[in-house]
This record gives structure tokens, C-alpha cells and sequence, in this order.
């Protein structure tokens, strides 16, 4: 098996500091979450920016430049920035561009549109195939993220029409109320239906984390941990730091004798410059 490539997704932009006060909510803040989280092991950074005011996500330029140059002079980490926007906003379609000015390696590229509670996380065609462009004109690799079975095919569609170049990077999204539920059943089915060639992670949301990580790491195929899309370390008890999340799946993958990937191993095996 290939060594094992862990991401974390360091804050998201939708738990509050109610919810828990382990949450990093400055650029300080989530920049050093993400420099700790590295530092266990993490090899892939999956970043969201908040506003100071509200204290939920912005697509702020100036709060990501922040973020982005803190990591940048502390890591070798891989860069995955988010392309989502705001919970219960749709935003402009430029102004969710706005981290494909830093030149990451990666971006998020939600591959379609998803009903979460209350809000339609909307990804209609116009903004995925200038995403696809865009990212494709900057040699930006998009991470896709896919909450059901359709947003595969709509993925291999662009693949076929170029949009897409492989090999594709899947980051299954297991868990969210209105996607696919968390379950070894989803897990097998999606990692059998993607492209010939492809790689794949998963992120089990909430009380899925650890079991679709655990799942993964018997696979073969690469985890998502973090607070973004989990808050507790177990039942009852929050998580204090995304390194502490980090820790855990890798103590669990030596166990099973998967070795973790360093940051310049995952740049190989994502396919990544
Ligand atoms: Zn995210």
C-alpha cells in the first residue's frame, strides 16, 4: 500500500466558538492550528479564513494572505484552500476565487450542489467549469469533493471534456445530512466508481471521522482529520487541538502497518508538482 497522505481541515467556516472553544477562529489562531497539526504529521492543510467579527468564514484576501504566509514561512505543508464560500451566503463567483491568488497546490472543487439543513451549498455548472479553467490556467490541482455518487460522474464528464486533468484527487465527503451517510458501504461504492488511476480521502463528518479513517487506512486510500469536520475526540469529550486528532489516526495506521507520508511523499502521490 501506498503511504498514508493525512489532511486536516484546521477550522471550516461554520462551527462556533458555542459549539466549542477549541475552535481557531483568528488567522493566528487557525495558522498555528495548522503549523501543530503539520508538526504531528499532517502532510495536507485544508484552509478556511473567518472573519474577527462574526467569527465565521470570509473569503477574505487579507485575512488568507495572513494565514497562508504564516504557514508558508513555518511548513512545507501541502496548501489545499477552500473554494466553498459562506454557509447560508452565495457569494460572487470571484469572490470565491479569491484563494487561487496564492497559488496553492491544491483547492477545494465541490462537484455539485449539496441541501445542508437549512442551506443549499450551491455549485452550479457556470462556477464549476471556471473553477475547472481557472484552475487548470493557474496549474492548480483541484481536491473533489464529493458528497454523493452523481458528483463522481459529473467529475468524470469533465474529465472526459478536459476540464479536469488526471490523475483526479477525490475527497469523499461522508456524513453530511443531505450527502451520502458515513458507512463502509459508501466508502466501497464511491472508491470503486472513480476514474481508473485516480487517488481518493475521505472525510467522515462528525461521529464518522474516526471510522471512515480507520476504514481508509485498511484501504489504502487517504484520510481527512480535524475540527472542521469533527469536534469531539470521543464521546462527550471535545477535541482540544487538530494535532491531537492527527496523532490518533497515525498511532492507529502504524498499528495496521501503514506508513504515514511526509509532505514531499504526498506531493508524488497526489501527482502534484
Ligand atoms: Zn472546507
Amino acid at each position: 500500500m501506498e503511504k498514508l497522505v493525512i489532511s486536516v481541515g484546521v477550522t471550516g467556516s461554520r462551527i462556533t466558538r458555542e459549539q466549542t472553544p477549541y475552535i481557531p477562529i483568528t488567522a493566528a489562531e487557525i495558522a498555528q492550528s495548522g503549523i501543530e497539526a503539520w508538526r504531528a504529521g499532517a502532510s495536507v492543510l485544508h484552509i478556511h479564513v473567518r472573519d474577527p467579527k462574526t467569527g465565521l468564514g470570509t473569503q477574505n484576501y487579507e485575512i488568507f494572505k495572513e494565514v497562508v504566509d504564516r504557514i508558508r514561512g513555518e511548513t512545507d505543508a501541502i496548501l489545499c484552500l477552500t473554494t466553498s464560500g459562506i454557509p447560508g451566503r452565495n457569494l460572487e463567483f470571484r469572490e470565491r476565487l479569491v484563494p487561487l491568488t496564492f497559488q496553492p497546490e491544491l483547492v477545494s472543487f465541490d462537484a455539485g450542489s449539496v441541501n445542508m439543513r437549512e442551506n443549499v451549498f450551491l455549485n452550479p455548472p457556470e462556477f464549476l467549469e471556471l473553477l475547472a479553467k481557472e484552475t487548470l490556467a493557474k496549474g492548480i490541482k483541484p481536491e473533489l469533493e464529493v458528497f454523493e455518487a452523481g458528483m463522481v460522474d459529473t467529475c468524470a464528464r469533465y474529465l472526459e471534456k478536459g476540464l479536469l486533468k488526471p490523475p483526479l484527487h477525490f475527497q469523499f465527503v461522508l456524513g453530511v445530512l443531505g450527502g451520502m451517510s458515513a458507512t463502509a458501504k459508501s466508502l466501497l461504492h464511491l472508491s470503486e466508481i472513480i476514474p481508473t488511476g485516480s487517488t481518493w480521502s475521505v472525510i467522515g463528518i462528525g461521529t464518522g471521522q474516526l471510522p471512515m479513517a480507520m476504514i481508509a487506512v485498511t484501504m489504502g486510500g487517504h484520510v481527512r482529520v480535524g475540527l472542521e469536520d469533527n469536534i469531539y475526540y470521543s464521546k462527550g469529550v471535545l477535541a482540544k487541538t487538530n494535532a491531537e486528532l492527527v496523532e490518533r489516526i497515525i498511532r492507529i495506521a502504524k498499528e495496521f502497518g501503514r506508513e504515514i507520508a511526509t509532505p514531499s511523499e504526498s506531493r508524488k502521490i497526489l501527482g502534484l508538482k
